[in-house]
């Protein structure tokens, strides 16, 4: 039996993590001057996607797992709500947090969590289980299958783009992306599915969320399910009884699938002021919520809202701990 070469000292996991956790433990303590980083994916995908080369992937997924589980504590979100409340939070405190609920967050990041004993948070829009597709999701995928080198969608009022190459075709993306997604909600869906018979050339998937089947799956898997509302609108202009309408929807059921309680929020695109108001985290509050999630960069304190806690997002899989040592020190 050949045995495999054994790994430089130098290069393990442990050793590269070192100096970072010895940073995140001077940044971080124990106790009641705790901070709490939160970290937010969406997808993990099975290799590099050509359009967003900077998606997490499950090799740089795995290596991140790897150095967060050797510089940080991780915890279950609700278990770090209650010890952050408390003022019993461990040195080097984290969460990992999931949102809107792709199937690769079962098929590819799951098995990499438990493989490096990680528990995590996946915040799931209930509208979009079961075969449905994000407004966002119909516009990449469309773009993704141009039938032409440039599209022009001056009749919907979004221009026109060159989509000739994977490098158009992101910043064509960027660029449509925004101006669909404060779209009133009926109106967003209209225009991605608009844009989408325009432009594509083949049928777009209808398997890139998880099915009700696969959320109970991650839910036995011991990992926590957290509400996202049903439809993921933009929360902010809504008035109080259509955001209780939402948030209940997708809770209920969730809760109905799971036979469980689902205890934390993840507010829809989640910028305090823009995608919702301050306000609005009195409701998810008496809503009966023992926490919420914001996507405000930053760490959480005590001073922290429990109803509006910060998250970091690690956009640049190349820089993930400088990044995450960073936002230790951003105020919180
Ligand atoms: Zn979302």
């Amino acid at each position: 039996m050949i045995m495999p070469a054994p790994i430089p000292h130098a290069l393990t996991p442990a050793t590269m993590s070192l100096p970072y956790r010895l940073l995140a433990r001077l940044l971080s303590p124990a106790g009641s001057r705790a901070r709490l980083s939160i970290l937010i994916f969406h997808r993990v995908i099975p290799e590099t996607d050509p359009l967003f080369p900077l998606e997490a992937t499950a090799a740089s997924f795995d290596a991140q797992m790897g150095q967060v589980r050797q510089a940080f504590n991780v915890l279950p979100l609700p278990e770090a709500v209650a010890r952050l409340k408390q003022g019993d939070l461990p040195a080097r405190a984290a969460c990992i947090t999931f949102d809107d609920g792709y199937a690769d967050n079962l098929t590819v990041a799951a098995p990499i969590l438990r493989r490096h004993g990680l528990p995590a948070t996946f915040f799931i829009a209930t509208a979009y289980l079961d075969g449905g597709r994000m407004f966002n999701d119909t516009v990449i995928e469309a773009i993704r299958r141009a039938r032409d080198a440039r599209i022009d969608l001056t009749a919907l009022g979004l221009g026109e783009h060159d989509v000739s190459t994977p490098a158009a075709k992101a910043r064509a993306i960027g660029l449509i992306l925004p101006q669909v997604k404060y779209l009133p909600l009926g109106r967003r869906e209209e225009v991605a599915a608009d844009l989408a018979q325009r432009v594509a050339d083949a049928p777009l998937p209808d398997d890139l969320m998880m099915t009700s089947a696969q959320v109970k799956e991650l839910h036995g898997l011991g990992m926590e399910i957290g509400g996202h509302t049903h439809a993921h609108p933009i929360l902010a202009g809504l008035d109080d009884a259509t955001v209780r309408a939402e948030i209940g929807a997708g809770r209920e059921r969730l809760e109905a699938l799971l036979g469980d309680r689902v205890r934390v929020f993840a507010y829809p695109n989640g910028r305090p002021g823009q995608d919702y108001q301050p306000e609005q985290a009195a409701l998810v509050r008496d809503m009966g919520f023992a926490g919420a999630v914001s996507t405000q960069a930053g760490c959480a304190t005590r001073a922290s809202d429990p109803w509006q806690l910060p998250r970091f997002s690690p956009w640049n899989p190349a820089r993930f701990m400088p990044m995450l040592v960073n936002n230790l020190r951003s105020p919180a």
